[in-house]
């Protein structure tokens, strides 16, 4: 039997948990589900990644009004995919912020993004009809760097290199050595990486190993709390893109096509990373977007709903 296309199978919901990390920072996390991360500063509140969907967002609104009334001010996308971004209205901020490249990447593919990430995850995407027509906009961009503060709390928005997206932002407590890193780390959990850029990435997983995180919060999976869980959570990160990458770029220049490549890299992962949440999934797009940036295609091509399923058709029967 063909496996069912990306998550569509995947309909049995998590528990979610709600826990401090540090003085003023917490996650919101849920068994491998995309987390939200929550600054609690001294007069107002940073989220970072929204949820799917508002109705989905109430939840996490509701977690935060169990331990603090301030203002929600702050939405940070850390990266254009929809699946972190279309909760935002729900937060009703005074601001959604991300990167300049995250706001040319929704204004360039945030269309097609929407529909092929509503395709790929109906659980994930619960009363999709709570989702404004058109996009979400950040309201600021910046490039590189921008200091928020909250009070006294410094908030730190940072750039530092390409890897999940071209886009990617984390969120940096230098006071308190605290990480929000959205998709850039996941742990226990597969990264996605279908608009990936492999070469860079494990670089910037070396920048954000450099600013010493005691506490991260991942784009999906637990909090890691401990320079021990956080170091663990950039080296699986890190191994799995890398793994790949050689895998790819060895059948590629033995000049095999993308599904002869898809299969053996699948043979070759699944031992050490099939347990991981998601790998299923991710699996035939983390190929195709490797074999594309090792052969023709320096950037990711952008995914549509259609070509979702051309590719899966292709790699997976
Ligand atoms: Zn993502």
């Amino acid at each position: 039997m063909s496996k069912a296309f990306a998550s569509q199978a995947d309909l049995e919901e998590k528990k979610v948990s709600f826990t401090q990390l540090s003085e003023h920072a917490w996650a919101y996390t849920a068994e491998g589900d995309p987390n939200t991360g929550i600054i609690i500063g001294d007069d107002a509140v940073l989220v970072a990644d929204t949820q799917a969907t508002p109705a989905m967002a109430a939840d996490v609104i509701r977690r935060i009004r169990e331990v603090t009334d301030k203002p929600i001010k702050y939405v940070v996308l850390t990266h254009y995919h929809a699946v972190r971004v279309l909760g935002a209205s729900a937060y009703e901020p005074q601001q959604i912020i991300a990167s300049q490249d995250t706001y040319d990447l929704i204004r360039e593919r945030g269309e097609q993004d929407k529909a092929s990430e509503i395709g790929r995850f109906p659980r994930l995407f619960r009363n999709v009809e709570t989702v404004p027509a058109g996009l979400t906009w950040p309201t600021m961009s910046f490039t590189g760097k921008m200091t928020l503060f909250l009070g006294k709390l410094e908030v730190q928005l940072l750039q530092l290199g390409r890897g999940h997206t071209k886009g990617d932002t984390v969120v940096w407590l230098p006071q308190e050595r605290t990480l929000l890193s959205g998709d850039l780390v996941e742990f226990d959990a597969t990264p996605y990486a279908g608009d990936a850029y492999f070469k860079d990435w494990p670089r910037t997983l070396d920048n954000i190993a450099a600013l010493n995180p005691r506490a991260l919060v991942p784009g999906r999976g637990a909090a890691l709390v401990g320079e021990e869980q956080v170091q663990a959570g950039l080296a699986g990160t890190r191994a799995f893109i890398s793994d790949l990458y050689q895998a790819v770029q060895a059948g590629a220049a033995a000049g095999k096509d993308l599904k002869a490549v898809y299969k053996e890299a699948y043979a070759h992962m699944a031992p050490k990373y099939g347990q991981w949440v998601i790998f299923d999934h991710c699996m035939p797009f983390d190929v195709t977007r490797c074999y594309d940036e090792v052969t023709q295609y320096p950037d990711p091509r952008v995914w549509t709903a259609q070509r979702d399923i051309e590719m899966w058709q292709a790699l997976e029967t």
